[in-house]
This record gives structure tokens, C-alpha cells and sequence, in this order.
């Protein structure tokens, strides 16, 4: 099935809004001279039984479990049902993997609080799917201190991305559940080796990708009152007692500054002596606007996820590959002789590494413009990196929307039928709806997202900007260049939508 893209009246008047945004967003931010001050937030906790149910000991495997049964019925499907017509990777590709970055948008890190590999490993850790264990079963070695920080995730979801575009394994059964099985692997093995949950810490591609998009997300695990963290002395939010285990990714809850490495698992709730751990809602891109230290690794990330997800978007196009020959694939292969896996890889490395070389060469130019020698390159390219994070969700998310809206439905008949071989348990084996949204719809939302990604990608720069520097002018100059950065990207992702797209359910 082809997607036609965005109409040209469309697609031009979504440009003319992102400049019309920018430059009217930009002026007013300046003109604004607004302090900061505490944002605002509400303890769900704080709602009567809300509390009790977090902290009964079952809680989280009552939602746990279910999604580990349907993960068990991925992988039975992928190994044993039918080779295209199968339940496996639509539910993998179309509805979790695309469906994923909703659920962080809205919730946060809900996707680890659920998570089938956090569940396996738990099995194994704790030899018991849920409940206190003082003495988990783990040889306790220390994680590597070269490997702690996000490079292997990043690494890891590289590797995934050329595997899913480069191998097509999203229309795969089998490929869907021998990755599904790997990483079970990866999961259980280094829990069984290292000290607490490290590799979800530190190596899980999808948990470090929705750390850093989680920093956008409305949702957060703080201290409800400093006061009485400072006065605690037993920090059992970080060690663990006999009501709650130790936090598995060794936070302490009164240093959490954002989201990034908290799993959701809500044990800090259950633990914590006085009640002082507080599940808040509070306005989207917090962490983003309020963020004190940048780290390196979650800027390059910041990038990376930039890159990939537009790549990801242009390699569903007939630009990319196309069967009648004019494409960016077919022009490699004849350049170079390569076959079509050696051009994918090569074509994916010169589109990401372009898209990196832009933004590094934005940075640069931005230094030279406000010329403040003591805000190095390095510097302007880690932290407005995190200012490049809501173009980068919000454009994952239009793209996610074509996915879940206009393919979504294909899951109705696979559940009746999900191995495909002709059963018909529920009745809707021959259900074969229309897509959720019409075409018309998807444009508007998709041109929708993208407009608000730009709009708290400059709003998030603003910011960006008083942090670097101390002089306002400097600022102001600063965001200028960055502000044409942003309006490319932007274009970028509006250009690839425009563009018809080759729908995964074409595959099946
Ligand atoms: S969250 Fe609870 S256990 Fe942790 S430092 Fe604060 S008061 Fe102590
Ligand atoms: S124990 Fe608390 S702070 Fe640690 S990961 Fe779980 S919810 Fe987050």
C-alpha cells in the first residue's frame, strides 16, 4: 500500500507557518523577560487508594504479566506461525514500536514499568515475578566504569536500525521473534552478572531512548519534600527494605534532577519510610527547559535520534528505493557496484553522518557569530543539542502516526488468526477494516506535530540560549543560527512527508 505525501498546498503552507512561527516566537521569547520560577505539579499519589494500590506488592505485575503473555505469543508466532500473514510483527512494529513514543509523549517511562525483558530478568534475579528480595540472585560486579554512560544503547539502536531497515524486519515473523529472544539475553545475562539493573541503566536502547524523550514527558518520580530527604538518614529509597527493593538503577531520590534513568518501577514508593516519594504530573518539557548539567552522550543521542528517525522516514520513500530504478539506492549500487545491503549501509551512514556534519557545522558557525571565546563549539553543540530533542520526538511521532493510524487495523484479523493459519478464535478473522484516520486527517496531524515540535524546539533554545550565555545580547545573537538549523529540520521532515510513502502493511 503507497501513502501519497502531504498536497503541495499543504506542504507549502506548513513551510510558510514554520517560518511565520518562528520569527513571531523568537521575538516575543526575547521581548519576554520572564523569571524563572517553580513549575507546577500534581502528586497522584496524592489521590485517596491511589497510594495503597502503588505500594501493594502486586501492583506492577499486574500489568507486567499480561504484557509478558503477549510478548511469549510474539515470539511463539514469529517461530511457528506463517511467514508473512502473522500477528508477530505487526504488534512488534506497528503497534508497540510505533506506538512506544504516544505512550512516552504522555506517560514517561510507563513502557519499562511494563516491560517483558525487566520481568524475565526478575524472574531470574529474584526466582519470583514480583515482591521484596534482599538477596538477589546476581554475582554483583560492578558495571563497568568506561561503559557507564549511554554509548552501547546508542550503539545498540544504530545496529537495530540498520538491521529493521537494512534486513526489512518488520515484515519478518521470524527475524521479529529472534530479536525479541536476543534481547532477553541481553537482559538477563547482565543482570545475572552485574549489580542491580545496569544494563536497563545504562545498554537498553529502548529505555535509554525513552530517557531522553521521557525528559519531555509530563510525568515524574521526585522527592515530595526535600526537607525530609535532607533530614533522612537511611536513604532506603537507594538501598531497599523490607517493603520495597533497592531502586534498580541506584538513584537517590532527592538528587533526581530529570527523567532520564528513572525505570518507573515505583519501588522508591513502596521503600521509602516517611511517604515522601511523590508521582507528579506536571507541564510537558520540564526537564528540557529546567536541565543544569548536559551530558555528552545524551547530546549525540539527542542527534542520532534526529538523524535516524528523518532517514527512517526518507528510506520509506520511492526516492530511497523504488523499483523503477530512480532512487538513492539504485544510484549507489551503480556508482559504487555494491549489492543492496552494502548500499543501504552505505547510504545510511552518508545520510546520518550529513545530517550530524549540519548541525555540527550550525554549532560552529553559532560560535563564531556571537564570538564570546569562553562558549566553545563543543559547548553550543552539547546544549542546544537537547533544544533539536522536540523536533526530533515530535517528527518520530508524525511519522509513528501514519504507522498506528492508517495500519493499525490490521491487527483485528491477525487476532482471531495469529499464527495465519486460517483459525478464526474471535470472529474477526475476515475483518478487514479501513485504516483508523483518512489520509486528510493523518496530513493535518502529522503537519500538526511537526509544527509543535518546532514550536518547543525554539521555546526549549530560548532557554538553551540564557543558560550559555550570561549577556542577553549574546544570547539572542546565539539563537539566530540555530534558529536556521531548526527551521531545516523542520523542513526536512515536512519535505519527507510530502513525499508518497511505501506502507509496512504492503509487505504482508
Ligand atoms: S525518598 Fe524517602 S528514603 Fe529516599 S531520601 Fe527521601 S525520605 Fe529518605
Ligand atoms: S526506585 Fe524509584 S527512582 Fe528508582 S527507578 Fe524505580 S521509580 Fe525510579
Amino acid at each position: 500500500m503507497i501513502m501519497s505525501g502531504l498536497p503541495k498546498w499543504l506542504f507549502f503552507t506548513s513551510i510558510a507557518l514554520v517560518l511565520m512561527i518562528s520569527f513571531i516566537l523568537v521575538e516575543w521569547l526575547n521581548r519576554s523577560n520572564r523569571k524563572a520560577k517553580p513549575y507546577p505539579k500534581f502528586n497522584i499519589l496524592s489521590i485517596p487508594g491511589v497510594k495503597a494500590c502503588v505500594k501493594a506488592p502486586f501492583f506492577k505485575f499486574l500489568f507486567q504479566f499480561p504484557v509478558f503473555l503477549i510478548f511469549c505469543l510474539i515470539i511463539y508466532a514469529g517461530i511457528y506461525g506463517h511467514a508473512v500473514i502473522n500477528i508477530a510483527p505487526v504488534l512488534t512494529w506497528t503497534i508497540w514500536w510505533a506506538g512506544l513514543i504516544f505512550l512516552i509523549l504522555f506517560f514517561g517511562k510507563a513502557w519499562c514499568f511494563v516491560c517483558p525483558w525487566d520481568f524475565v530478568a526478575t524472574l531470574f534475579q529474584y526466582l519470583k515475578p514480583f515482591g521484596v528480595s534482599k538477596k538477589p540472585f546476581t554475582l554483583g560486579y560492578k558495571w563497568p566504569r568506561w561503559l557507564k554512560n549511554i554509548y552501547l544503547a546508542i550503539g545498540l539502536f544504530v545496529l537495530l536500525t540498520w538491521f529493521e531497515l537494512g534486513y526489512h524486519v518488520t515484515a519478518s515473523p521470524r527475524f521479529t521473534a529472534i530479536l525479541a529472544i536476543v534481547i532477553v539475553f541481553l537482559s538477563v545475562i547482565p543482570a545475572l552478572i552485574f549489580e542491580k539493573r545496569s544494563f536497563c541503566k545504562y545498554g537498553c536502547l529502548i529505555g535509554r531512548i525513552s530517557g531522553l524523550y521521557a525528559m519531555f514527558s509530563p510525568v515524574e518520580v521526585r522527592s515530595a519534600d526535600l526537607d525530609v530527604c535532607t533530614k533522612c538518614k537511611t536513604k532506603d529509597c537507594y538501598t531497599g527494605n523490607d517493603k520495597g527493593n533497592a531502586c534498580p538503577t541506584s538513584l537517590v531520590i532527592p538528587q533526581i534532577k530529570e527523567n532520564t534513568y528513572c525505570i518507573l518501577c515505583t519501588e522508591c514508593v513502596k521503600s521509602c519510610p516517611h511517604d515522601n516519594v511523590a508521582i507528579n504530573v506536571r507541564p510537558f518539557a520540564t526537564d528540557l527547559k529546567n536541565f543544569t548539567k548536559v551530558k555528552s552522550d545524551e547530546a549525540i543521542l539527542a542527534i542520532i535520534l534526529l538523524a535516524l528517525t528523518s532517514f527512517h522516514g526518507l528510506t520509506m520513500t520511492p526516492l530511497w528505493d523504488s523499483p523503477t530504478g530512480n532512487s538513492i539506492i539504485h544510484s549507489i549500487r551503480s556508482i559504487t557496484g555494491f549489492g543492496p545491503l552494502g548500499a543501504f549501509t552505505l547510504g545510511m551512514f552518508c545520510v546520518n553522518a550529513a545530517l550530524g556534519l549540519f548541525y555540527y557545522l550550525i554549532a560552529l558557525i553559532t560560535q563564531r557569530f556571537v564570538g564570546e571565546p569562553q562558549v566553545s563549539t563543543k559547548k553550543v553543540f552539547l546544549y542546544y543539542a537537547y533544544s533539536l530533542l522536540p523536533i526530533a520526538l515530535f517528527y518520530h511521532l508524525a511519522h509513528n502516526a501514519m504507522h498506528v493510524f492508517m495500519e493499525g487495523q490490521v491487527v483485528v484479523p491477525l487476532i482471531s488468526d495469529p499464527l495465519g493459519q486460517g483459525n478464526n478464535f474471535f470472529g474477526t478473522a475476515q475483518w478487514y477494516l479501513a485504516p483508523l484516520l483518512s489520509h486528510s486527517s493523518i496530513w493535518y496531524l502529522q503537519v500538526g506535530l511537526v509544527l509543535i515540535g518546532h514550536i518547543f524546539g525554539i521555546i526549549i533554545a530560548h532557554h538553551v540560549s540564557r543558560k550559555l550565555y550570561s549577556d542577553r545580547r549574546a544570547a539572542i545573537r546565539s539563537l539566530v543560527p540555530m534558529l536556521i538549523g531548526m527551521i531545516f529540520y523542520s523542513f526536512l521532515s515536512l519535505w519527507i512527508m510530502h513525499l508518497d510513502m511505501n506502507m509496512r502493511s504492503s509487505l504482508m
